[in-house]
């Protein structure tokens, strides 16, 4: 198949519907991508696709099945960026378990059902972008702050992000993404970057040239250490 040109380009942004998700759809589509928001939930992802007049996907990416059944209705993707993600407090030693379970449900596996369902397609079509939206608290080499369960499920997406992109050839780019401190829900209001800020890395990695990296982790568009 062949490789489709900048402006047709089909771009899948898993939690589209608030936060940096939402920002990385606006951008994206203002780059003249066209954009599928996912979202777990329909109506809220209705809402966010229609202001930003781009496409709703109903996808809740802890589900294989949920994955799955979006790959099949929406066809061939170009650029995933895997932004859905939680944040949960716990600790290793702490007994209730499902801080853990959530966190790799979401950030890890999250990752890799999306990846599983449409990374083989851009092989096929010799081009992709993958974008998995980490964290500095998943970077071992900055500590790995941050509550338990989220820090080691973005180290794990780190992880992911080499492997894969070791998996794959020099057509699909494959790189992990730390979008600073962000005021978001998650990041809360007292948080030093805009949400312009924090997608404007993800934006970066989804629209790599040919000539672009793989296999990194980036921060305000340069390369930091894992
Ligand atoms: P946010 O405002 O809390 O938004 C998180 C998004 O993920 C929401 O759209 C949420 O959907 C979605 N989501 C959660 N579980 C999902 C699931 N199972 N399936 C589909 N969507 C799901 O967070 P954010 O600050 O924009 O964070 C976006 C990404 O950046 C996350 O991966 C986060 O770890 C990373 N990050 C953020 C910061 C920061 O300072 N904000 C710093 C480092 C990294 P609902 O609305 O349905 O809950």
């Amino acid at each position: 198949m062949k490789r489709p040109p900048q402006a047709t380009r089909v771009a899948l942004v898993t939690g589209g519907n608030r936060g940096i998700g939402f920002e990385v759809c606006r951008q994206l589509a203002s780059q003249g991508l066209r954009i599928l928001l996912g979202a777990r939930d329909a109506a809220l992802g209705r809402k966010a696709a229609a202001q930003l007049g781009v496409e709703f996907v109903k996808l809740d990416v802890a589900d294989p099945d949920s994955v799955a059944a979006a790959a099949k209705r929406v066809g061939p993707v170009d650029v995933l960026v895997n932004n859905a993600g939680v944040y949960p407090s716990g600790k290793v030693l702490d007994e209730d378990s499902s801080p853990w379970r959530e966190c790799f449900d979401v950030n890890f596996f999250g990752a890799l059902w999306t990846c599983r369902a449409f990374v083989p397609g851009m092989l096929e079509r010799g081009y992709g972008r993958v974008v998995n939206v980490s964290s500095g608290y998943g970077a071992i080499s900055e500590g790995l702050e941050g509550p338990a369960p989220y820090s080691v499920s973005k180290a794990a997406l780190n992880a992911l992000t080499i492997k894969l992109a070791s998996e794959v050839g020099d057509d699909v780019k494959v790189n992990a993404a730390c979008p600073g401190w962000v005021r978001t829900r998650m990041g809360g209001p007292g948080a030093n970057s805009s949400v312009e800020q924090g997608a404007d890395t993800i934006v970066w990695l989804g629209t790599l040239p040919a000539d672009g990296p793989s296999g990194g982790f980036f921060r305000h568009r340069k390369r930091i250490p894992w």
